[in-house]
């Protein structure tokens, strides 16, 4: 590509609320433009970035013999109201109606669009197993999209769905796509951790994420410094604790407090508003003390839940609630904690108009506690409760457990028949009874992972892109195209890295040579060659983007060091 044709609107100005480097970067070195909250275009640059990724997974699933499909981004909502996950989902569901007045929904993940396209076709366990997946635009009406493309409302999602007639079947192709998943990563530059995780909205079991390791990453791992274990914080629970430490009270009066302060503010708090309930995950356990403490926790306020006429019960039924009476208005019991009915601590999210939080999660920006705390609460506590700290027993070798961000670029799931059966996708089996198909689900985010190349290889003048990411490996700058002697190098040099199938663009640009090395520096190529005039004395300068590192070169010997 030669530059002085290219479309790369690179700019010395950041957007205003971008907060991260890829935000910045990839803003300011026009890979991508925005054009609302958490909707953005890509540009030529960001498209082959974009590309590159996705032919490495196609590449890798492939070798998997996965099959690539392209199903209809919106889907019918009631695939959705069958699987009962139209409610589930809230608002990160957008739906629309038709002008029959149909009602559809943008789809956000594939789960039961692809078991339609599986059932009452795929018939007998002699069509299993099957992999199918496809790389393509997703929408979620996120409560706060932000950084760039690492937190979109519209992102691209490698989606695949596979479905096995037994659990050891499954178990082989997770442990497979485990494996491609971590080629991907490999082949792409990146440095990672796959760790235990919670299954989310998604459902199922034995679900494992990948994470990129930045220090901008939203999420909260505990990793092991002498094996391979690793856990979202979210999912990592140590055994309780006998003693309950003592705690400072919270400094409540910094959030925005609705009148709730007592009991019977909160069970109104939600009397008046239908929509939010407390139907969420609640955990629960019992001190050695046998004291409690009931926490609700609302995942996301985006993922907040319908009333589902449940209204009477409320919030303070829930702090006398049974077990079994959790479980039967829908909540999940399994958190720990001292219970005193004195004290109750309700906290207004600022960001959210509605949700209903408590910031002391694990992890902030995905965990909003309603906490009816009763004697203590705060960050410290809840961190302590919910995970494995930093300096504890690594649970599998006993090695030294530590904290650090990761940015979450894959999720995994087995899924088992959490869909299938719902959906009624059956087959027959080796004994012709009729059986749910078990299926597994992996997704990867791939505008997330342009993002989080960025935010595990920058520096202060820009993006560093690997060698797999990078939209050209080589920059040829030509720091005076009149010369026509060093044109004619370049033009050269540009022809025979072409025809080696290294991508090259040809900076021909009738500009400074300050402003196209800042441009080199900001866009990211890997190797700039620098065409000046020590081509006189047969030299050139090779700069290489990671380290900034000048190199002089023998103009004829470019290649080698290229490749
Ligand atoms: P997060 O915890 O970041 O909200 P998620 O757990 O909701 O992500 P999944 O349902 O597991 O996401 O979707 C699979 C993958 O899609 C994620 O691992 C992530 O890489 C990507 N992804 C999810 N939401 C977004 C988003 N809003 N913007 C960009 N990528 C996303
Ligand atoms: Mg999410
Ligand atoms: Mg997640
Ligand atoms: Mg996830």
């Amino acid at each position: 590509m030669r530059f002085s044709k290219a479309y790369i609107p690179t700019t010395k100005e950041a957007p205003k609320d971008a907060q991260l480097p890829s935000h910045i970067y990839l803003s300011r070195a026009g890979f991508v433009t925005q054009v609302a909250a958490g909707l953005y275009n890509f540009l030529p640059m960001g498209k082959r970035v974009l590309r590159k990724i996705e032919t490495i997974i196609n590449e890798e699933m492939a070798a998997c013999d996965a099959q690539e499909v392209d199903l209809s981004f919106v889907t019918p909502a009631e695939l959705w109201e069958e699987s009962g996950r139209i409610e589930k989902f809230g608002k990160e569901l957008l739906r629309f109606r038709d002008r029959k007045d149909n009602l559809f929904v943008l789809g956000p993940t594939h789960e039961e669009m692809m078991v339609n396209i599986v059932r009452n076709r795929v018939t007998s366990y002699k069509q299993l197993p099957l992999n199918l997946y496809q790389i393509k635009t997703k929408f979620r009406d996120e409560a706060r999209p932000r950084f760039g493309l690492m937190r979109g409302r519209e992102f691209v999602m490698k989606d695949g769905y596979s479905f096995h007639s037994s659990n050891e079947d499954l178990d082989r192709e997770f442990d497979a796509m485990e494996a491609a998943y971590k080629r991907i990563l490999e082949r792409l530059g990146l440095e990672f951790r796959i760790v235990e995780a919670d299954s989310g909205a998604i459902g199922g079991t034995g679900s494992k994420e990948l994470m990129v390791l930045a220090g901008s990453g939203e999420d909260t791992l505990a990793i092991c410094d002498s094996c391979e274990y690793g856990a979202n914080v979210e999912a990592a629970r140590r055994a309780p604790r006998t003693t309950i430490p003592e705690a400072p009270q919270a400094d409540f009066a910094r959030f925005k407090t609705p009148n709730v302060k007592s009991i019977e503010d909160l069970s109104n708090f939600f009397h008046v508003d239908p929509y939010y309930t407390l139907k969420a995950v609640v955990q629960r356990a019992v001190y050695t003390e046998g004291s409690e403490l009931v926490c609700f926790f609302i995942r996301g306020c985006d993922e907040l839940q319908e009333v589902k006429a449940r209204n009477s019960v409320g919030a303070i039924d829930l702090v006398d609630a049974t077990e079994a009476e959790l479980i039967e208005i829908g909540l999940v019991p399994g958190f720990i904690g001292p219970l005193d009915q004195d004290k109750i601590r309700i906290v207004m999210d600022n960001d959210t108009k509605n949700g209903v939080s408590m910031i002391c999660g694990s992890n902030e920006a995905d965990f909003h506690f309603v906490g009816v705390d009763l004697s203590v609460m705060n960050e410290a506590h809840f961190a302590d409760l919910v995970s494995v700290q930093e300096g504890d027993g690594c649970p599998h070798c006993g090695g030294k457990i530590l904290h650090t961000k990761g940015i979450e670029v894959g999720h995994i799931f087995k899924l088992g028949t959490v869909y299938s059966a719902p959906l009624k996708a059956e087959f027959l089996d080796e004994n012709g009874r009729s059986q749910p198909f078990i299926m597994g689900t992996y997704g990867m985010g791939v505008s997330r992972l342009v993002a989080a190349v960025i935010e595990q290889h920058h520096d202060e003048k820009g993006c560093i892109w690997t060698h797999a990411t990078a939209p050209y490996l080589v920059n040829v700058m030509v720091s005076n195209i009149k010369e026509e002697s060093h044109m004619a190098y370049a033009e050269e040099l540009y022809a025979s890295l072409q025809s080696r199938g290294i991508e090259t663009m040809l900076d021909d640009r009738k500009e400074r040579f300050g402003f196209k090395m800042s441009d080199a520096e900001l866009i990211g190529f890997p190797y700039t060659v620098i065409v000046g005039k020590e081509l006189e004395n047969g030299s050139v300068q090779i700069m290489v983007r990671a380290t900034r590192e000048m190199i002089t070169v023998d103009a004829a010997d470019v290649l080698s060091k290229i490749e």
